[in-house]
């Protein structure tokens, strides 16, 4: 049974009545988190979690929202829905989708490695798994997210010393916070964007905890910034908003700094290969946890990923999409592909 059928506004269950992340204005949105391709503008009503609400407010402006916890079931018509942890950004749920003897399971995006402020992914059994694959070729193997947050540490104290201020290029929802949170021990003043300063605004309303930041305003002056910490959006790099900063060093968070040339070709001194997404061990653990007899395929490396499932006796299929053309993904913007990677370190 094709309890989720794809169409051309998105994913659509029709004994439910619902979309899930539609690309098109809908009656009723289920949405798995608040990145820009995930969470669009139009439908009448949007269903999501807590965490997401504040930040749907934030960026989709006056709706009606309805918002749920992770592990609490609603029913639509005959279908019963529930919101599961994906561990992608703060807020960021699974759907499962339950009617009659058939379940099925859309991830959105999704990380298996806890990093402690967007709950811990939570496999779900079902009969079919919607998977994203933004990272689904096996040159993504991320390193263990405490290297890398030592990593980011060592070379701002290394910046400090240099006199020079630590701009860490980050998305605004997401990886900044992620990147917020890395740099808190060094108990140092963090200067932040102003759609960081938003972002972060939604989610303290929620009562999320986060560290103190402050926002660079025209105000700001050199000398506060000086040798001091700045997190920006990719948008702000390179651009004038940048030159109250200097002397700086950039440093880029992304899963896509493991593609060699990346670092070079985004003009950063620096790449950190930072990702909220999972990579290849990661999104095939995560499937097998789910048992799913059909696993379909949406953004990223489809065909790899698909093909490979499919050699490892999982039907899979490929979906095409309107997602992907969020944070992480849009970075990817050499749409280069080079399967002999050598990792690139903060040394660069
Ligand atoms: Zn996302
Ligand atoms: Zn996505």
């Amino acid at each position: 049974m094709q309890l989720i059928e794809f169409t051309d506004k998105g994913l659509y269950c029709a004994p439910g009545n619902f979309y899930i992340d539609p690309w098109k204005p809908v009656d009723k949105a289920i949405i798995t988190h608040a990145h820009s391709d995930h969470a669009r503008w139009g439908s009448k009503q949007y269903l999501c979690h807590h965490y997401t609400k504040p930040l749907l407010q934030a960026r989709l402006g006056d709706n009606v929202y309805e918002s749920i916890g992770w592990n609490e079931s609603i029913r639509l018509n005959e279908v019963t829905v529930s919101l599961h942890p994906a561990g992608h950004i703060i807020g960021s749920s699974q759907v499962r989708v339950s009617y009659k003897d058939e379940v099925w399971v859309v991830s959105g995006d999704y990380k298996t490695e806890t990093d402690h402020i967007s709950g811990v992914f939570e496999p779900v059994q079902c009969h079919a798994f919607i998977t994203e694959s933004t990272f689904g070729l096996p040159i993504y193997n991320w390193m263990p997210q405490e290297s890398i947050y030592e990593k980011i540490r060592n070379w701002v104290i290394a910046n400090k010393a240099a006199g020079k201020t630590s701009v860490l290029i980050a998305y605004s929802l997401g990886k900044a916070q992620r990147v917020l949170k890395a740099l808190e021990p060094l108990q140092e003043k963090i200067y932040v964007h102003g759609a960081i300063w938003n972002m972060h605004q939604a989610l303290l309303s929620a009562g999320i905890l986060m560290p103190a930041v402050e926002r660079v305003t025209p105000e700001t002056t050199k000398d506060d910034l000086k040798a001091g910490i700045v997190i920006a959006p990719p948008g702000a790099d390179g651009s004038p908003w940048m030159k109250r900063m200097e002397p700086y060093a950039v440093g880029m968070c992304s899963g896509w700094m493991q593609v060699r040339g990346n670092v070079r070709r985004r003009n950063a001194d620096a790449g950190f290969i930072l990702s909220d997404h999972a990579d290849w061990k990661g999104l095939l653990a995560a499937i097998r946890a789910t048992r799913a007899e059909k696993v379909f395929v949406t953004h990223g490396f489809q065909s790899t990923l698909s093909r490979y499932l499919n050699e490892q006796g999982i039907y899979s299929a490929e979906v095409k999409t309107e997602y992907g053309n969020d944070d992480e993904e849009a970075v990817n913007d050499t749409g280069i592909v080079e399967p002999h990677d050598d990792q690139i370190n903060a040394e660069l």
